[in-house]
């Protein structure tokens, strides 16, 4: 790359998200030059890399997540092999349980969403390795399902790329302003004029954002395990979640894996990978987690590691505009369950295209403005633990 370039626009990020806006961004015959800068293109080094629950759950409280999600699904089932309808399974253990079952299940009827109370045998049917037949309930969600973050990022980088994008190995290293608008990227290659960039740098987004306003976009650790490699079964079970214990497990086809949210919430600074290291407690989690497992499945650890997200106040991504800058914008904080539809609504405001002022308000990174970043800080990780609640991701 030459000392100094120049682009219409520079996306910072070249995971799920800034490959989903460099996709959308040249969609029909637009001719912006569009240019992502990714500091490793050999592989996916933050969470889209490490998201191998890769679940996708339509239904959330927020109706705007919902939309989003149920946008990014009809975009995943373009891309070969990125999203398997396997469905998904919330298993209620308690009357309590039950009784938020059937909230979810007329709420996501509301929204056009397909969904069945089911009884715990039938649940065990469905999933008989992951499911022991002595819970409450069951709600089945149909068309959920898994996604592959690589095979998808990978997909809209190199439509991306065919469309025009330039897709550049750099770190950035500092934006850009001056008289309140965005001028472009210093990059360790170089400098790159842009009148609009975009950052989609996931858990390192604070890194770049020393701007007036608050970025609560906090990295935390997550465990998640493998176990033994099996005979391929002939069924391949819905995704299982117990929105009670904070625990999810998945089938993988020749092993399970299994996940939970079931401890102390911990932030941690990443370094250049969204693989951070075992956090010894964790053992703990998964112990507790397995023992919602039928045993006969005899699932345990082989592989386990912690992945790294990012947590905010109120579990909804930031993506949007910065205020204070013009041209400057930001998608972060932003699960795979929504990049592809959060990608399509950025990228349409990017354009001026006509937008959805309920999501533009529910998504606008300056909705924390004038507050302290102290709270808001143990307000995202307070949220860890109540990810089910708000977030229908894994
Ligand atoms: C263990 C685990 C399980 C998960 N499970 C699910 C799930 O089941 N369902 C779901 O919906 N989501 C899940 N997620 C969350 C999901 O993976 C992330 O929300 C999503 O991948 C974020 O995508 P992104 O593109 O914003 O970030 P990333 O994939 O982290 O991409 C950001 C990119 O920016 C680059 N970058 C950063 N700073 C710079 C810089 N200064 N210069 C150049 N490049 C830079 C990084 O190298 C990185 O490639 C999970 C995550 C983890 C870790």
């Amino acid at each position: 790359m030459a000392a100094q370039q120049s682009s219409d626009i520079v996306i910072v990020g070249g995971g799920i998200v800034g490959s989903a806006l460099a996709y959308f961004l040249l969609s029909f015959d637009d001719r912006k030059k569009v240019t992502v800068v990714e500091r490793n293109l050999s592989g996916f080094e933050g969470s889209t890399g490490y998201a191998p629950p890769g679940f996708v759950g339509q239904f959330n409280e927020s109706e705007v997540l919902t939309r989003l999600a149920i946008d990014s699904v009809g975009e995943y089932l373009k891309v070969p092999g990125g999203f398997d309808h396997v469905g998904g399974l919330e298993v209620a253990t308690s009357a309590a349980g039950l009784e938020n079952l059937k909230w979810r299940l007329e709420t996501a009827k509301d929204r056009g969403l397909e969904a069945e109370l089911i009884s715990a045998e039938k649940a065990a049917d469905m999933a008989p390795d992951l499911v022991k037949d002595d819970n409450v309930s069951a709600l089945y969600f149909p068309s959920d399902g898994t996604a592959n973050p690589p095979t998808i990022a990978s997909f809209f980088r190199s439509e991306a790329r065919a469309r025009g994008a330039e897709i550049i190995q750099a770190e950035v290293t500092e934006i850009s302003r001056s008289d309140g608008r965005v001028n472009g990227a210093m990059t360790s290659s170089g400098f790159i004029n842009a009148q609009t960039v975009i950052l989609a740098t996931g858990i390192w987004a604070r890194n770049l954002c020393n701007f007036d306003i608050p970025f609560p976009i906090i990295p935390v650790a997550h465990p998640y395990m493998y176990g033994e490699r099996h005979e391929t079964k002939p069924y391949k079970s819905p995704f299982v979640r117990y929105p009670e214990h904070h625990v999810y497990a998945r089938d993988h086809g020749s092993f399970f894996g299994l996940g939970s949210y079931d401890h102390r919430p911990l932030p941690e600074t990443p370094k250049t990978s969204a693989h951070g290291s075992w956090v010894k407690d964790f053992d703990k989690t998964l112990d507790r987690a397995l023992k919602l497992i039928p045993g006969k499945t005899n699932l345990v650890p082989k592989e386990k590691f912690n992945g790294i997200f990012s947590m905010t106040p109120d579990n909804m991504p930031l993506v949007g505009e910065i205020p204070g800058t013009e041209g400057l914008y930001i998608a972060a904080a932003v699960w795979v369950t929504h990049a592809a539809g959060s990608a399509k609504f950025l990228s349409q405001m990017i354009k001026g295209e006509p937008i959805d002022a309920t999501v533009q308000k529910a998504l606008d990174p300056s909705r924390f403005m004038g507050r302290d970043i102290g709270s808001l800080e143990r307000e995202s990780l307070h949220c860890y633990n109540s990810i089910y609640s708000t977030y229908e991701g894994s």
